[in-house]
């Protein structure tokens, strides 16, 4: 069972360190997309209201370890400052004298953002002492951790999982509405369970793959990652994406399938292009003919009304990885016909994948049509593979 905010008891006065995930997405210092912001208010709110002193740790980017002020959380600080109700002060560092002092000077009900936690090495670090370390010096900072940054929760690292170690520790509403409706599918799925599997690459989702085929009975395959599957069935593939490497890893998934009666189905037309371009010519082929020199950028419409129908015979569905490159108008069909059966048909459907979650929302798909979308990529496929993840563990009494 994971521990819950209620059971840090009356958090009236006392100092909370959050995790949050705060990774949003900048483009000349603005942010392009602040749902991650607006999927950690719920805790924040929580606490706020309970009259604690909360102090936020959170990264963006990959700064290396390196102090770099193009990975400040300046823009996050603003943007939370308008989405809360709460006065909003950005440290200088991390855990060092401006994160102490601020943290001191702190009042009820206020919110202190500690520098970018990647700023320092030890976040990060390999070597358990040094993470360790920089845990004691955060504990310094406050009273008791909660840990609701879902899209970090998978890795072992200080500000997710040692600092777990050093306070009285529990997961926030964030994550707990995640490990609810991912072990929804996970655990005991309602059956018949499909999996939707896209994106670009095999080799990122072979893990995954092999897991559900003693889980799910449907395995519908999409995205790049399809062409290695046909190529394993015999098929020329043009200029697909095509992973030669992992053939034979593919072919034995096709057997293994077959003799676990999992239903693995693979796209039977596909929209092929001369290049990878937003303004290719797309033509649609039968998934046997895709010609030399051309490669197949989305799953065709024949295989769209297939994966449709199976998702519709379906009771429980995750879906990670688009079907097609949705990025060019010409390509988003397939998947946007995964998005529509699920936010269409009755089924418990969740989505993981920052990829795919973007699509839906670019595709203009109503995100509440869906049981859940997930925050967290890394951890929701994690989570699919049937993973331990360190910063739930840690949480579990
Ligand atoms: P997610 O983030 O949802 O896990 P991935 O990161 O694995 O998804 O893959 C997403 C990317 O895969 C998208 O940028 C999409 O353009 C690309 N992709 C999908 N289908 C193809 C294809 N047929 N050829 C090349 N790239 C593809
Ligand atoms: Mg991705």
């Amino acid at each position: 069972m994971l521990r819950t905010i209620d059971s840090l008891g009356d958090l009236k006065g006392k100092r909370v360190l959050v995790r949050s995930d705060f990774n949003v997405p900048l483009k000349d210092g603005e942010i392009t997309d602040d749902g991650r912001i607006r999927a950690a208010l719920p805790t924040l709110k929580k606490l706020i209201e309970a009259g604690a002193k909360v102090i936020i740790m959170a990264h963006l980017g990959r700064p290396k370890g390196q102090v770099n002020p193009d990975f400040s959380l300046a823009p996050v600080a603003k943007r939370l400052g308008e989405l809360i109700d709460a006065p909003v002060t950005l440290a200088k560092d991390t855990v060092g004298e401006s994160a102490r002092e601020e943290s001191a000077r702190l009042k009820d009900g206020e919110i202190l953002l500690l520098e970018n936690v990647r700023f320092d090495p030890r976040e990060t670090s390999k070597d358990d002492s040094e993470r360790e370390e920089m845990a004691s010096q955060l504990a310094e900072l406050a009273d008791a951790f909660v840990s609701d940054g879902f899209g970090v929760v998978h890795r072992k690292q200080t500000s997710v999982y040692d600092i777990a170690r050093k306070l009285p520790s529990a997961s926030g509403l964030l994550v707990l509405k995640e490990i609810e409706s991912l072990s929804k599918v996970t655990e005991d799925p309602e059956r018949p369970y499909a999996v939707v599997l896209g994106g670009s690459k095999v080799s990122d989702k072979l893990g995954v793959i092999a897991n559900l085929l003693s889980k799910a009975n449907i395995l519908l395959i999409g995205g790049g990652m399809a062409f290695t599957f046909l190529k394993a069935k015999g098929y020329e593939v043009g200029k697909s994406l095509l992973e030669e490497d992992q053939l034979d890893t593919v072919k034995r998934y096709i057997e293994q399938a077959a003799e676990k009666g999992v239903d693995l189905v693979l796209p039977v037309d596909v929209v092929a292009a001369p290049e990878f371009d937003k303004d290719a010519e797309p033509t649609v082929v039968a998934a046997d003919a895709i010609p030399a020199d051309q490669m197949g950028l989305d799953i065709g419409p024949k295989s769209q009304e297939l994966y449709a129908e199976k998702i519709q015979s379906a009771k429980t569905v995750a879906w990670n990885g688009p079907m097609g490159v949705f990025e060019f108008p010409n390509f988003a069909g397939g998947t946007r016909a995964v998005a529509h059966a699920l936010s269409t048909s009755d089924v418990f459907s969740v989505v993981g994948g920052g990829d795919s979650a973007a699509a839906v929302r670019q595709l203009g798909f109503d995100e509440d049509t869906f049981s859940h979308i997930s925050t967290g990529g890394g951890a929701s496929l994690e989570l699919l593979e049937g993973k331990t993840l360190p910063g739930i563990a840690v949480l579990e009494d």
